[in-house]
């Protein structure tokens, strides 16, 4: 499987890289949308799944940026309703292992060979 060329198509991809290496409390989807003011990303949680919405006019490289972002958030998720910060000690660390993972270790190289 090479390399997806095209944007959605990589960050798909990228998104399945994540799905085959780090756990998340509920089976993540990922949808785009066309446009949106002020955001470029966000997770919410529908039925028991954690759906990543991506803004699809962003560039790439700042959508990557945004789906390891919105990717820690989902390993992070809480189980249940607590009282926390959303972008506490325990999401830094998933952020700080994706980013880790995918620019220092050997993330980037197994994403672009993943079937997505
Ligand atoms: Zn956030």
């Amino acid at each position: 499987m090479p390399k997806a060329r095209r944007k959605i198509e990589r960050l798909k991809q990228l998104h399945a890289w994540m799905q085959s290496r780090y756990q998340t409390p509920y089976p993540t989807v990922l949808r785009f949308v066309r446009d949106m003011p002020d955001v470029s990303g966000y997770v919410e949680k529908k039925r028991n799944k954690l759906v990543i919405t991506l803004v699809k006019s962003c560039p790439l490289y700042h959508l990557i940026d945004v789906l390891c972002h919105e990717y820690a958030h989902c390993v992070d998720y809480p189980h249940a309703r607590v009282e926390r910060p959303d972008h506490g000690p325990s999401w830094g660390l998933a952020m700080a292992q994706i980013y880790a993972d995918l620019y220092e270790g050997d993330g980037w190289r197994e994403s672009c060979e993943i079937k997505w």
